[in-house]
């Protein structure tokens, strides 16, 4: 905390109220978006000199944000927001933020974050046990699922380079017949793969896109052969990537047997419940996200489903040893010394140094939450999808895509409504229909592509979301396809 007239805590009060003002006033609109267009926008923005001589001071500043960003802001907590795995944050959440950014902790080594560690390393240990792992688990918290999904490939990468090709990649770099490595998910998981396959060294091409059986799930048949082909071609499958939930359809893949195929043929099992890890607190759903304790990672996010501000991830390690990759001593961090006796430098289980203190919103959260706050969040997420499933395959002017698991309902105005079997025809009225709610409607849906064509979606995590929301949100949609239709 410094401003540059007064260093005091007056001050700092007066800025509190100043933004909470601000804020307060912006989070009233009910749209969820204003609707400007991109240009619209950056025209409006750019009204302003980002970096005068002289500065304006924070008052005038803030008015200026007041003025052209609140509200142009998207409001994820708005009934009208339902497109991306995107959430409303929590008050716990927004609590926590204003508390990590005034201490400003980093989270790399303990004489930066004492209590901050402790904390960490308390909620690691809380969250290995909900997820039902032993004494021998550790975890890290990280910027986002895709930060964890490419710490655990990293580890997973590292322990089979190690043991199966005596190879230190941390010291000697990749083993030289590296483009033999093979990672198996399936073909809809998220593109953090491919993308941390290329920062692995590995590249797109050493990820296989495994098929999906009609439930968007990983077909196990097909993943047992794609592993033997491989094997008899002489290449090095090292891990198998289970999505618990997937980012557009919220399918979840069958754990239990990818563990049984992964003890098969000696691969790392990580899974990735960025999307599906929430369930875990509900009594009710919770069956639906298998036993992802038999896995050797697990991807949690806590910026989707436990509505969490951005940003809040974990990653978890059944065996915490596997951490190792990532130690690194420097002289002017994190000492052996100091290790030794008893300071905990959280910098070795991570691929960052400065790092945020976002364990607090969880430690937070669950605490006022407890786990019935979060079931009913959870289950009324769960129950939105079903719900809106229902309608939209009950009635014909709709097609839908799987049913339901999680929160997101994949569906489009179909051909029947659309008076044709055109498919360019038919994609392009249901493409018209989400641009023009987020411009004239102040509706933001998602839109994603299944079986070769282009669909929409709705992703519910917002538990104000009611009946009579979701009602009105297919008339309208109705009504914006008809007009889409007919242009
Ligand atoms: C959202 C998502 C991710 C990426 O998480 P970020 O927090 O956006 O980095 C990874 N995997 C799945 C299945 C997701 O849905």
């Amino acid at each position: 905390m410094f401003s540059e007239s007064k260093q005091d805590q007056s001050e700092y009060a007066f800025m509190l109220s100043k933004t909470m003002c601000a804020a307060a006033n912006a989070v009233t609109s009910a749209a969820a978006y204003e609707g400007p267009s991109p240009q619209e926008l950056a025209a409006r923005i750019g009204t302003y000199d980002i970096l005068p001589d002289e500065g304006i001071g924070l008052e005038k500043t803030l008015s200026r944000v007041e003025d052209v960003i609140l509200p142009n802001m998207l409001r994820p907590f708005s009934v009208q927001y339902a497109a991306h795995l995107h959430s409303p944050a929590l008050l716990e959440s927004i609590s926590a933020e204003l508390l990590l950014s005034t201490f400003n902790q980093s989270m790399d080594s303990w004489d930066q974050a004492p209590a901050a560690t402790e904390t960490e390393r308390a909620t690691v240990r809380c969250l290995c046990k909900l997820f039902g792992y032993g004494a021998q688990a550790d975890g890290s918290f990280t910027s986002g699922g895709s930060q964890s999904n490419l710490t655990a490939l990293l580890l997973a990468r590292d322990a089979f380079c190690a043991k199966r090709l005596g190879r230190a990649v941390k010291k000697e770099g990749l083993p030289p017949n590296f483009e033999k490595l093979r990672l198996y998910t399936s073909e809809i998981s998220h593109f953090s793969m491919q993308k941390s396959a290329h920062i692995l060294g590995l590249g797109y091409d050493a990820v296989v896109p495994v098929p999906v059986t009609a439930a968007q799930k990983m077909d196990t048949a097909a993943l047992e052969a794609l592993i033997a082909r491989d094997v008899a071609a002489g290449n090095l499958p090292f891990c198998i990537v289970a999505t618990v939930g997937t980012t557009d359809f919220g399918s979840i893949d069958d754990v239990h047997a990818l563990y049984a195929l992964s003890q098969k043929y000696g691969l790392w099992l990580h899974a990735d419940a960025a999307y599906g890890s929430a369930l875990v607190l509900s009594q009710k759903y919770k069956a639906r996200m298998g036993d992802v304790s038999l896995c050797d990672s697990i991807t949690v996010d806590f910026h989707k489903l436990f509505l969490l501000s951005i940003s809040c991830s974990c990653m978890l390690v059944k065996d915490g040893a596997h951490f190792a990759p990532l130690e690194l001593h420097a002289d002017y961090l994190n000492r052996t010394e100091d290790e030794e006796d008893g300071y905990t430098n959280l910098v070795e289980k991570s691929i960052q140094t400065t790092r945020r203190f976002d364990a607090l919103k969880v430690w937070m959260a669950f605490q006022s939450l407890g786990k019935n706050g979060y079931a009913r969040i959870v289950d009324s997420a769960i129950e939105n999808a079903h719900y809106v499933y229902s309608i939209f395959s009950s009635q014909k002017e709709f097609e839908c895509g799987p049913e339901p698991e999680l929160s997101s309902v994949v569906f489009r105005l179909s051909p029947f409504f659309c008076g044709t079997m055109e498919p360019g025809r038919v994609d392009r009225v249901n493409k018209m229909v989400r641009r023009t709610l987020l411009h004239q409607k102040g509706i933001v849906i998602g839109q994603t592509v299944y079986k070769g064509s282009t669909f929409l979606k709705l992703t519910l995590l917002n538990p104000r979301l009611t009946k009579e929301n979701l009602d009105e949100l297919c008339k309208t949609i109705l009504c914006v396809g008809t007009s889409a239709r007919n242009a």
